[in-house]
């Protein structure tokens, strides 16, 4: 828990969100990105992630007892530390449209399987000593949870490249980094936007790590992929969001059928993409493309690329001189096939809704002010149970128009 009398390094930051000092009130007020960060850095253990079934994300939960009043928790946490930077993408060396050589891996992944490629590159090259990655729950048909891999379970990533495809729920990824601290050397850490701002913070771990970002629109609650299964009469079913090719399927595994229908278009998509599941607090998110990684993934949503790749490709930001040699070792190695090089304006066309909503004006506009409230009460009180497919469409499209009518405002250097 943060001090009872606030430092003044971290009462600024605080104070012009009108909240107080406590991890706690990072959840009250709606602002906790659930990474994991606080967990990790509370020297006495006295903050654990704890999921609240009710709203279908991991919570800080500070410990009264244990707590020390350090003030770790709130200076790690990257609710604190989001500032919009004047660029869309983040700098970097090279842009790759590229897949993972395996097929399996490939068709099973999210894209074109290269975050998963790379990790088996680093760690069997030993470049890393581990990673921490994210999977579907082998304890809940919902959940996903941090899991860190490394040369005795390696295979894992090669047998079953769906279990490890994007997950749309949040995962306190970073509540993992105390259990990778026991390797001693390099890790790699495969994180969201808010997950890689907290991990490059200045002295956040003694080790180096190998930041990994991935493109997010948003954390969701397991209220979505639960609501999901209750449609489709599979309360009990695993469900996996994407892989079986690109852009993939959503399909729900149970033991006697398996029901799939393509992503794009689907039911799921739309709840996804309505906004009503999505983590409050990702509202206040500036970055869509992990900018502070060392490498980041996301997918190539280009109008010719939908209309004819079926097996998958990633989209590849090589973004310092760290990564640019370990990424051409492993094209070297035929782990990984460049298709071509990409030209930035296509990759934020790509992206140009999100970024509207993150880069741009929209939080000033009314229409959106009146949007969030009514979806916060559409969640709350469980309103979506009713809804069908055409609702959510009508709130992906009234979205899509408000994110339209949003400009985007860079930051002045
Ligand atoms: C919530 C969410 C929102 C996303 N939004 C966008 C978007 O708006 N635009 C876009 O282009 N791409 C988005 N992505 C990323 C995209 O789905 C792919 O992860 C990316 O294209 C990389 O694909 P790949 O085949 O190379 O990776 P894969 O080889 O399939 O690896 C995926 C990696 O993602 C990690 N991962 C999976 N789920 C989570 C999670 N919940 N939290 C943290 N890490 C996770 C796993 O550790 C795995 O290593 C999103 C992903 C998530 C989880």
């Amino acid at each position: 828990m943060c001090p009872r009398n606030p430092r003044p390094d971290l009462a600024a930051p605080l104070e012009g969100m009108g909240i107080k000092m406590n991890i706690e009130n990072m959840v009250k007020s709606s602002r906790c990105v659930q990474c994991g960060m606080c967990s990790f850095v509370c020297p006495v253990k006295a903050v654990s992630m704890v999921f609240n079934k009710k709203r279908g994300f991991y919570f800080p939960r500070v410990s009264r007892s244990l707590c020390v009043d350090c003030g770790k928790c709130c200076k790690y946490c990257p609710a604190f530390h989001n500032d919009k930077k004047n660029t869309l993408m983040g700098s970097y060396e090279n842009l790759l449209l590229a897949h993972s050589n395996n097929m399996h891996i490939r068709r099973g992944s999210t894209s074109g399987g290269v975050i998963n490629e790379l990790i088996r590159y680093l760690i069997e090259k030993k470049i890393v000593k581990a990673a921490i990655v994210t999977a579907a729950s082998p304890y809940s048909p919902v959940l996903a949870e941090p899991v860190v891999i490394n040369e005795n379970n390696i295979h894992e990533l090669l047998e079953r490249p769906r279990d490890f495809a994007s997950r749309y729920v949040s995962v306190p990824v970073l509540s993992k980094l105390r259990e990778v601290k026991k390797y001693k050397g390099r890790i790699a850490v495969v994180g969201t936007p808010c997950q890689i701002n907290a991990l490059s913070m200045e002295g956040i771990y003694p080790m180096e790590v190998i930041k990994i970002g991935i493109a997010c629109s948003g954390g969701m609650s397991c209220q979505a992929t639960e609501q999901y299964k209750r449609y489709m009469h599979l309360p009990k079913a695993a469900m996996y969001y994407r892989g079986e090719g690109w852009p993939g399927k959503n399909s729900l595994k149970s033991k006697e059928s398996v029901l799939e229908f393509p992503h794009q278009g689907s039911l799921f998509e739309r709840m996804f993409t309505s906004q009503i599941f999505k983590n409050p607090a990702c509202r206040h998110c500036h970055d869509q493309f992990a900018e502070n990684a060392d490498i980041s993934f996301c997918d190539f949503w280009n109008r010719a690329e939908m209309n004819s790749e079926k097996d998958g490709n990633s989209c590849v930001i090589i973004r310092n001189q760290l990564m640019l040699p370990i990424f051409q070792g492993a094209v070297e190695e035929k782990r990984i096939d460049i298709v071509r090089s990409l030209r930035e304006e296509e990759v934020i066309e790509t992206q140009m809704q999100v970024l509207k909503m993150k880069k741009g004006n929209m939080h000033e506009n009314l229409k959106f002010k009146i949007f969030m409230h009514l979806i916060d009460i559409i969640f709350r009180f469980k309103l979506y149970r009713i809804f069908r497919f055409r609702i959510y469409q009508k709130f992906c499209s009234f979205y899509g128009r408000l994110c339209s009518e949003s400009e985007i405002d860079l930051a002045e250097d």
